[in-house]
């Protein structure tokens, strides 16, 4: 029975997908996700973690084991990948080495078979685009590897399709590369207005690049959300632990709210925003960012405060961090801006440490992610 668009689905909808490959190991374990027309949303997780498998599934390269993907509110299950007319770019772009730049980009054309003045016409554009337009008489190996990833990116978007699908494109190439073409990327994306699936392990890629972040492990979703949200309200002490720096720190639990708890850490009595605690726990784990915590004697007017060793700092250039240790032998990182405030401590030395309740969460310790494994 064909189906219509329905104007009121999301674009992209997975629903209950689950994949094995072995008839016993779940790799995607539930993955249900809704992506809007024109957003960038990245899958960000661990390797391992069954990114690719979902990507793979998505392009029609791997059978969906069970429930559905659709698109436009039709689901694509059955239909095969070249009828997706989806973009795809991975790390290891295989360009037709024995074709030139143009030649690669102009592929995607003529195999929809559109006449040879459009694909002119389109492979100049393209090649403006990228900013290669030079290049056009060169094979793949005259080209350097950020060049290459370009003319890759080009020839996935060249036939305009709807969905673009990126994993981990740009891993083969270094920091600066990478960072300008993560800009190249999504200038794209802001140019021509299609929906991004990009798949990476790298947290800083994701949060500059990403309108939202699907945070992956062990082949399940554990916070889908904007990177502001992710980053100011994890949903789990896995996410808060996964997304940028954070002193996760074994606490007991003294009183229970809703939306607050108090807990001993250390000796001292702490107060924190519950992130996902319930009443019958006991432990929890204290979640502060490093950048969040001050040391002495600007400690002293904050919420929450703990005295604790100091042990070394590392210079990292635009801050420092240092390192303390509570008497319980948990260990403290303390970010602080690399200015003329930037104090010297010996090692050995009691520094008060204070935080504000506002900027810590208390999170169940045990992870979600064992749950029911
Ligand atoms: P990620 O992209 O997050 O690193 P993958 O989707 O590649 O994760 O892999 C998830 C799990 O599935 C891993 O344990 C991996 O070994 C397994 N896996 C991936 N592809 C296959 C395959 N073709 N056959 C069997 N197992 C696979
Ligand atoms: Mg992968």
């Amino acid at each position: 029975m064909p189906v219509t668009p329905d104007s009121s689905s999301p674009f992209l909808r997975f629903t209950h997908v689950k994949k094995t490959y072995d008839q016993k190991t779940l790799v995607v374990r539930d993955f249900s996700l809704d992506v809007r027309q024109g957003e960038f949303v990245t899958l960000l997780g661990p390797s391992g973690s069954g990114k690719t498998t979902v990507l793979m599934m998505l392009a029609g390269f791997e059978h969906v084991t069970s429930g559905t993907i659709s698109i436009q509110g039709q689901p694509i299950n059955q239909t095969p990948p070249y009828q997706r007319n989806i973009g795809v770019v991975f790390q290891n772009y295989a360009l037709f080495p024995h074709m030139t730049v143009a030649e690669n980009l102009a592929y995607p054309l003529s195999i929809r078979k559109l006449g040879k003045a459009i694909i002119k016409e389109k492979v100049a554009r393209y090649l403006d685009l990228i900013e290669l337009p030079g290049q056009a008489h060169r094979y793949p190996d005259q080209l350097s590897g950020g060049q290459r990833q370009r003319v890759a990116l080009a020839r996935a978007l060249i036939f305009e399709p709807a969905l673009v699908l990126m994993d981990e494109p740009l891993g083969a190439l270094d920091k600066k590369l990478r960072e300008q073409m993560q800009f190249e990327i999504t200038r794209l994306h802001r140019q021509l207005g299609f929906t991004v699936v990009y798949v990476t392990h790298d947290q800083v890629e994701a949060l500059t690049m990403s309108d939202r972040i699907a945070v992956f492990n062990q082949g399940v979703v554990q916070q889908f959300a904007a990177p502001s949200a992710l980053y100011e309200q994890p949903a789990n002490a896995f996410v808060a632990g996964f997304i940028g720096e954070n002193n996760l720190i074994p606490a007991t639990v003294s009183h229970f709210h809703a939306r607050t708890i108090c807990a001993t850490l250390s000796t001292s009595p702490i107060n924190a925003r519950n992130g996902n605690c319930t009443p019958a726990d006991r432990q929890c784990l204290v979640a502060v960012r490093p950048e969040k915590i001050a040391v002495q004697p600007g400690a002293s007017n904050h919420d929450n405060r703990v005295t604790a060793q100091f042990i070394t700092r590392h210079y990292v250039g635009d801050f420092i961090r240092d390192y303390f240790v509570l008497p319980t032998g948990q260990k403290l990182a303390v970010k602080t801006l690399n200015d003329a405030r930037a104090q010297v401590f010996s090692e050995g030395q009691p520094v008060e440490l204070g935080w504000m309740a506002d900027d810590c969460f208390a999170f169940k310790p045990d992870s979600p992610l064992t749950e029911g494994a």
